[in-house]
């Protein structure tokens, strides 16, 4: 199958392709992911124990969060469209010491092989670069088993978000390259709500990350305003 006919934006990869080597670079271009990593990891940690469960970390870039499930003993798979992240992850995991599983795929393809395989899913800051984010949560679904936990993180569609992530992030304060984003493909709350409960999953929290822009720190809010993590789970 050629890459045209996938929920892949060739587009959205190249941006990411062209900056991939600056992964690991905590004050490069993937400094903000770098910065709200232990947020999201201490997220998910309040919700589950992550030793010996089965994870998969969907769009998993260089491995920022990938390599963070995989400290705490959790049992990682990782999985990301691009075959220049995942050799970047790769080569990373290999100076860690730590185990990952990587594959350069799609999650539509891992799904059709691995369904009801994982406890935890994770996907983080991915669901605003693909054409079609309904199509991943229902991938997501298929590949949980009964009672599994679903992570995402995404940006909200307002006039608030796009001054923070755009105006602010892109072009006034150099934080991200100019064009990371696209304000189209921001999502709101509900609309992801909306494609949770049509995979047959139940929404459980919805939290804000806030981003201090000139501190370079993250906390958890409760406002989905700008930034935000969801935790979804399948039933029993
Ligand atoms: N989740 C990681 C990286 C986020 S950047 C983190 O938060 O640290 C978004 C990633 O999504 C990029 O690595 C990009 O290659 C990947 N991506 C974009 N479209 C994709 C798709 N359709 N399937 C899988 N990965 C995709």
């Amino acid at each position: 199958m050629s890459i045209d006919n996938l929920n892949v934006s060739l587009s959205e990869l190249g941006k990411f392709d062209a900056i991939a080597s600056e992964w690991w670079d905590p004050l490069g271009n993937f400094r903000t992911l770098h910065v709200i990593n232990p947020v999201r990891l201490k997220y998910i940690e309040d919700i589950l124990t992550l030793r010996n469960k089965q994870v998969l970390d969907v769009g998993c870039g260089g491995g920022i969060l990938s390599e963070a499930l995989a400290s705490r003993q959790a049992l990682v798979t990782a999985i990301d469209a691009s075959e220049t992240s995942i050799r970047i992850a790769k080569n990373h995991l290999a100076a860690s010491g730590l185990s990952v599983n990587y594959v350069a795929c799609t999650v539509e393809q891992f799904a059709s092989e691995n369904q009801q395989q994982f406890d935890v899913i994770s996907c983080m800051e991915m669901l605003e670069h693909v054409p079609n984010p309904e199509s991943i949560i229902d991938s997501a679904s298929r590949l949980l088993k009964p009672g599994g936990h679903l992570f995402l993180s995404t940006i909200n569609r307002n006039f608030k978000a796009y001054l923070a992530t755009i105006v602010g992030a892109e072009h006034l304060l150099n934080m991200l390259p100019v064009g990371t984003h696209d304000y189209s493909q921001y999502i709101r709350p509900a609309e992801l709500g909306h494609w949770l409960r049509n995979s047959g999953m139940e929404v459980m929290d919805i939290s804000g990350i806030r981003y201090l822009p000139f501190l370079h720190m993250a906390h958890l809010c409760t406002s989905p305003a700008i930034n935000y993590i969801v935790h979804a789970q399948m039933p029993v």
